[in-house]
């Protein structure tokens, strides 16, 4: 169970990751199990966006390049600032502070199928890694979340990993259609392919000697976090963010946040990294 439960959890069919990474998507695993927002991914910045007073975000906005002072925008003019926090992928990241490091990525793509009837009447994780076909796991989605279902169907999730998720969509969903009748052990041809999406940069590769506390704070007032910067989970990106935000509270004199994330990195070290 262990080696596919691994590929899943660390999108890498490979396994090239660092073996503490490992540990630590392992240790992940085991304290808090696996969960899925309910309504989508999006739900969770949508969450976090709520708790801050109206205005303070805006969307559809961006940034063409960042200094200490200001954000050029594309089509919103520049934006004056007294400190820029950079939260956006690795490349986006790179091209708005040049001489970031960039990692490699592991692609992954993701199919979604609707079908009558659910295969499986279970909120389960199916670990098909180095089974016969692309797929690395599959769930039933609305036994986990019914709100992300079309109403009077059911919604069938399956991720792919590697090199096969680059393959041609008509290709891939031949494929992966012939597995998941053999997994779920039930007919998928009248199931129909509601969308598939495909990121080649999709998560940060972590081989060994990997650093999960990257600096955040580049010099005073220009700050950059992101999966990239931590590990390569929405956790690491959250844990990136709260160091970075201690960084920018520590650099303009603020008490620091009481939380206790023992994660704090840098932050109040008032240092200029060496690398990026
Ligand atoms: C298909 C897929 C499945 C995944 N599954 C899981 C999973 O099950 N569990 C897990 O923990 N992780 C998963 N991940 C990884 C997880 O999504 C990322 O690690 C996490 O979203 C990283 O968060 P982030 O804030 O660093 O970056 P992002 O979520 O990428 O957010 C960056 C934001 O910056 C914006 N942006 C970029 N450039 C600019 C610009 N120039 N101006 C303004 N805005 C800009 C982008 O639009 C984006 O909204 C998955 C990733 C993918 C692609």
């Amino acid at each position: 169970m262990l080696r596919p439960l691994l590929v899943s959890l660390l999108s890498d069919p490979d396994l090239t990751t660092s073996s503490r990474c490992a540990d630590l998507a392992l240790r992940g695993y085991a304290r808090g199990r696996l969960c899925l927002p309910a309504g989508g991914a999006s739900t969770v910045p949508e969450l976090l966006a709520a708790a801050l007073p109206p205005g303070t975000v805006r969307t559809g906005v961006r940034a063409v390049s960042a200094s200490t002072t200001a954000v050029a925008t594309a089509e919103h003019g520049e934006i004056g600032c007294r400190a820029v926090l950079v939260a956006t992928g690795a490349h986006d990241a790179a091209e708005l502070l040049p001489g970031l490091r960039v990692p490699a990525f592991h692609p992954v793509t993701v199919m979604h199928h609707t079908a009558d009837r659910p295969p499986l009447r279970e909120p389960a994780l199916i670990l098909a890694a180095g089974g016969r076909g692309p797929v690395a796991h599959t769930m039933v989605a609305s036994e986990v979340d019914p709100s992300r279902t079309p109403p009077g169907r059911v919604l069938i999730t399956s991720t792919v990993l590697g090199a096969s998720a680059a393959l041609p969509a008509a290709e891939l969903d031949r494929a992966v259609r012939a597995q998941l009748a053999a997994v779920y052990g039930t007919s998928t041809a009248g199931w129909e392919l509601l969308a598939t999406h495909h990121d080649p940069y999709a998560v940060p590769a972590m081989p060994a000697p990997h650093d999960p506390r990257r600096p955040v704070r580049l010099l005073s007032g220009l700050y950059v976090c992101g999966d990239h910067r931590d590990s390569s989970t929405v956790q690491g990106a959250l844990a990136s963010g709260r160091r970075a935000a201690r960084a920018v509270l520590s650099d303009f004199g603020a008490p620091p946040d009481a939380g206790s994330d023992t994660n704090a990195g840098n932050a109040g070290t008032g240092s200029v990294p060496a690398a990026a």
